[in-house]
């Protein structure tokens, strides 16, 4: 990674926060480091990182609340630390705004392979998306539709019935990866390979938990999908069921 890649760590585990420091200082980022919440979005204002390790449980405020505070001013990566493996915490985790999630204990070495690996995905709009079905380089591609849903790659824009909504860019990355290309069937490595575009070092099961909000912000009804279908047995496509 080049140097100019800046992290923010919020962890209030201080011996924690050092070891991450080190091993993402040893690898050639430039570390800040926070130990509450309000800490945390003094320190992103200031700083501006492009990634955001943050721990949930803080003193101050909680990394929720600080995720929904840094996405007023910041596209930054959030890579969520959750202790448990409570499905309601990644979920409450995922919908203000986290990119990822990982639960502790996590080991520093799984924990800058998932930060390498969020950092290769685009961040802007009209950067080269996830496979997308965009035709040649530089050219302006026209929106995909897919019933009443509309997915504008190249705004990174989505409207459901003309209405427009808002996802996260996780979220947003799923959904043109499958809008791409509405008639496939796509397993949860296939969708994570489009969306990340590297090696997993996680669990499959950050699908499902990025499909539940996208979803619910698409107002779609998982037992009778207008839009995100589940194939069972493979994974997720577009389309009714
Ligand atoms: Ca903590």
């Amino acid at each position: 990674m080049p140097q100019s890649v800046r992290v923010l760590v919020v962890e209030d585990e201080v011996a924690l926060a050092g070891v991450v420091r080190d091993y993402l200082l040893r690898d050639g980022y430039t570390v800040e480091v926070a130990h509450d919440g309000p800490a945390a979005v003094e320190a992103a204002r200031r700083v501006d990182p492009d990634l955001v390790v943050l721990d949930l449980m803080l003193p101050g405020f909680d990394g929720i609340e600080v995720c929904r505070r840094l996405r007023e001013f910041t596209d930054a990566y959030v890579l969520m630390l959750t202790a448990r493996d409570a499905e309601s915490d990644k979920v409450a985790a995922l919908s203000t705004g986290a990119d990822d999630y990982v639960v502790k204990p996590v080991s520093p070495r799984e924990l800058l392979a998932r930060a390498s690996a969020m950092l290769r995905r685009p961040r802007s709009a009209g950067s080269a998306g996830p496979a997308a079905g965009t035709a040649g380089t530089g050219g302006t591609a026209p929106p995909l539709v897919v019933g009443g849903l509309e997915v504008d790659v190249d705004a990174r824009t989505v409207a459901v019935d003309g209405t427009a909504v808002e996802l996260t860019r996780t979220e947003f990355d799923l959904l043109a990866a499958m809008a791409a290309s509405p008639r496939t069937a796509f397993t949860r490595a296939q969708l994570i390979e489009a969306v990340w575009g590297g090696p997993w070092y996680g669990d499959e099961h950050v699908v499902d938990v990025h499909v539940g909000p996208l979803r619910r912000k698409l107002a779609d009804d998982a037992a009778q999908p207008r839009f995100v279908r589940t194939v069972r047995g493979v994974g997720y496509g577009m389309g009714p069921g």
